[in-house]
């Protein structure tokens, strides 16, 4: 182990969304990389909106993608505990300490005289700050305050004198903030809870993190945490802000997952791959020195570098992950494939239980034939239907016209034919038969191939040929043909 420490802090207040399932990649992959630590901390100070089961939705997806941390929530560690609704004393303590220093005070300010603060500004057409009413109370002016019952916040005391604050940003480099363009900001709310801006800093100096990767959103909160860092003499961390993630026209991708698809879990529901979601979340913002757009986990620690990381914005394009995905899908382990398809086969009503004992062989053709025309594995239903269901004719007049043309017949009886003498009944020699069968018979290569598959699929496409005959099997293919044959006497 290095002494590299790294974090993961999500706040459970929603379905975790690929912004953050990027920032919690990037940082694993730094954490590899490095052979350092990966922490997990939960930000569940806004008591509202977190919830137990948001959490054990992050756990149970950072798990699906392949994410393990070394310490924190459901994990356990030296640094815990790792909650931050379990950590309200310590933020407490450090609250207190700021206060006899100095450096804090209360203020008391109800919410109507910040509003006119905020107005004033605004007619003066600059920028809202507060105007630092209760920094200097006299012990008489805080009592009176008490005594009308005031609950007060606790507020950051900002040096008086303007000063540069450098936050040092392994992806931007050095980031310089004037302190002029901060106030006063609250470090504890009126209902004793921290603010983020607090307890992040409380939690990462005493957690010991070294370096911070998250959202490029949270670069304007950066300076306010180094002040907290100095003015508890804690060591300041290494930041990396990655860039945001756009979609497709450019808009912020959203956030939450009830109106849109960016809740994580979707796409594992709808059978994308994790292996390629890793794949395609590491390529967020981030590429490979050569141009390669596949890569192993491990070719991927192997190359990341956050000096490698792009400032400009990310774009999540779904083609793009659908092509990944897609091929993810045709190269992996044909057992591991059929083993995710199932549930989707069984979704759609084709199979059941029984069925998957009984037929798991022919299943795993259907599944390896059907593969290679699937983005995601949801569409395999579609593509597999024909092999599952009873044959039917779209165009049912069109058919039979088709199988009345010259040649039919003769493709049919010698495909037949073929198909008999065959040593072995496999989708290469099913091949080799529609080869010959372009060589030797006085017809072209349409006559060949078009009216065969829509007597055995019904549809003008579809898999290929071979693969189509060597899932139905001689016995259903002769059957489907003669009755192609037979259509052509019903009207
Ligand atoms: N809980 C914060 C969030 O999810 C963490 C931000 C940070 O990494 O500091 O946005
Ligand atoms: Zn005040």
């Amino acid at each position: 182990m290095s002494d590299m420490r790294l974090r993961f802090p999500p706040s459970p207040t929603g379905k975790i969304h690929i912004g953050n399932m990027r920032t919690a990649l990037f940082n694993w992959l730094w954490a590899r990389k490095n052979d350092g630590e990966l922490v997990l901390r939960i930000e569940d100070t806004d008591q509202e909106r977190s919830t137990k089961e948001f959490e054990d939705i992050i756990i149970k997806e950072l798990d699906w993608l392949g994410l393990d941390v070394d310490e924190g929530a459901g994990v356990g560690g030296e640094y815990g505990p790792y909650r931050q609704s379990e950590r309200l004393d310590i933020y407490q303590a450090y609250a207190e300490k700021l206060l006899e220093k100095g450096k804090a005070y209360k203020c008391y300010c109800s919410e109507e005289e910040l509003e006119e603060m905020r107005e004033e500004a605004k007619e003066k057409g600059v920028m809202p700050k507060y105007n630092g009413h209760c920094r200097n109370l006299s012990k008489e002016e805080e009592m009176e305050y008490i005594k009308e019952g005031r609950d007060p916040v606790i507020r950051f005391k900002l040096p008086k004198e303007e000063r540069d604050v450098v936050v040092k940003d392994d992806i931007r480099g050095d980031v310089t903030f004037s302190s002029s363009v901060l106030d006063d900001f609250i470090i504890f709310k009126s209902d004793g809870m921290p603010t983020y801006n607090f307890a992040v800093v409380i939690d990462d100096a005493l957690m010991e993190i070294t370096e911070v990767i998250r959202g490029e959103d949270h670069l304007s909160n950066t300076p306010k945490q180094i002040l907290i860092y100095e003015a508890l003499d804690f060591d300041i961390p290494r930041f990396a802000h990655l860039p945001l993630i756009l979609d497709s026209n450019r808009a912020k991708l959203k956030k939450r997952s009830e109106d849109d698809d960016v809740y994580i879990g979707e796409y594992r529901e709808k059978g994308y791959l994790p292996e390629a979601l890793f794949n395609f979340l590491s390529f967020l913002g981030w590429a490979p020195p050569e141009d390669n757009e596949i890569l192993s986990k491990e070719e991927i620690i192997e190359n990341f570098e956050l000096t490698d990381i792009n400032k400009s914005a990310a774009v999540f394009d779904v083609e793009k992950l659908n092509w990944v995905n897609g091929k993810y899908i045709r190269e992996s382990d044909l057992d591991y494939i059929v083993e995710l398809s199932i549930p989707f086969l069984k979704d759609a009503g084709f199979i059941d239980d029984e069925f998957v004992e009984e037929n798991y062989e022919w299943l795993k053709k259907v599944i390896d034939v059907s593969r290679t025309g699937v983005d995601y594995l949801a569409q395999l239903p579609e593509e597999a239907e024909l092999f599952f269901k009873e044959l039917e004719f779209e165009d049912k007049e069109a058919a039979i016209k088709e199988f009345n043309e010259e040649g039919v017949e003769l493709v049919f009886d010698s495909l037949k034919e073929k198909l008999e003498e065959l040593d072995e009944f496999t989708p290469e020699n099913i091949s080799n038969i529609f080869s010959e069968l372009i060589n030797e018979l006085p017809v072209g290569g349409r006559t060949v191939y078009h009216p065969t598959r829509l007597a055995l699929t019904g549809l003008d496409s579809g898999p290929e040929m071979k693969n189509v005959i060597y899932i139905l099997g001689k016995k259903e293919t002769y059957q489907r043909l003669d009755n192609a044959l037979a259509m052509r006497n019903e009207n």
